[in-house]
């Protein structure tokens, strides 16, 4: 396991998404394991996600859950199917529409580091 693309992830204070994917199986995931949620293979390796994927869902936050985050509603949760095989919830543009092509990074909201989503700019 590389500690260091793991400290790379944005649940670990970096800047990436981080993934896994099994070396038995070829399964992908997202949630760190010791082993492969398909069939149990050990010491599965990590990749970050160019961050490149499709809207699978979205939905609108006009309720938060905290006072941090209810200084920046409404807010936009959307489910994104990363490129690389595995689906992601994360914020997002409040434009956004399923189907879309996104493109992610790490932002600072309601104080803390979370993956945030744009659409991709359409190229002529
Ligand atoms: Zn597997």
């Amino acid at each position: 396991m590389s500690d260091t693309l793991v400290s790379s992830d944005w649940t670990r204070g970096g800047d990436r998404i981080v993934f896994q994917h099994c070396q038995s199986c070829g399964h992908v995931f997202y949630f760190q394991r010791s082993f492969c949620p398909a069939c149990g293979g050990a010491e599965p390796r990590q990749s970050v996600s160019g961050g490149l994927g499709t809207v699978h869902a979205h939905t609108l936050v006009q309720r938060a859950p905290s006072d941090e985050f209810r200084a920046i509603t409404p807010y936009a949760i959307v489910l994104v199917d990363l490129a690389e095989g595995f689906r992601v919830m994360a914020h997002g543009d409040p434009s956004l529409r399923i189907g879309d092509a996104v493109i992610g990074r790490i932002e600072t909201l309601a104080g803390r580091p979370l993956p945030y989503f744009n659409k991709v700019p359409d190229v002529c």
